[in-house]
């Protein structure tokens, strides 16, 4: 499957991760919108939360605490962050592979 973050999950295309566990791996986004950018992803090619849903109850547990990790690592743990999934056209999704974006390191607008 042509899927950039299939790629960068399985190390095909090279990259720094910032967090993993068994299932999810984190890396900085390549266009960062905010001083801290960070991507969480599922190792494997999930394309919708409700396909997430599917897994263990263990597994979900796993992506929270691995963003309290990032966020602890990142130092944005006590300022504040965003954590943001865009899923359908209406939300500008690009990239098929579910994602969830870190967002943090100064004031963010509003949502929308
Ligand atoms: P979305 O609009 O929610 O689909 O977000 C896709 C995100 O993936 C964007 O913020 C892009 O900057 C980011 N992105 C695309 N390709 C890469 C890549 N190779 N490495 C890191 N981030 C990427
Ligand atoms: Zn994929």
């Amino acid at each position: 499957m042509d899927c950039i973050f299939c790629k960068i999950a399985s190390g095909e295309i090279k990259s720094s991760f910032v967090g993993e566990n068994d299932w999810f791996v984190a890396f900085d986004d390549i266009n960062p919108v905010a001083p801290t950018h960070v991507l969480v992803i599922p190792r494997e090619h999930v394309k919708s939360l409700e396909e997430l849903t599917a897994f263990d109850d263990e597994v979900l547990k796993s992506l929270f605490d691995l963003v309290d990790e990032i966020v602890r690592s990142k130092g944005i743990k006590d300022s504040g962050f965003r954590l943001i999934v865009n899923q359908g056209s209406d939300s500008g999704q690009e990239v098929e592979h579910l994602h969830f974006h870190i967002l943090g390191g100064r004031k963010l607008g509003r949502l929308g």
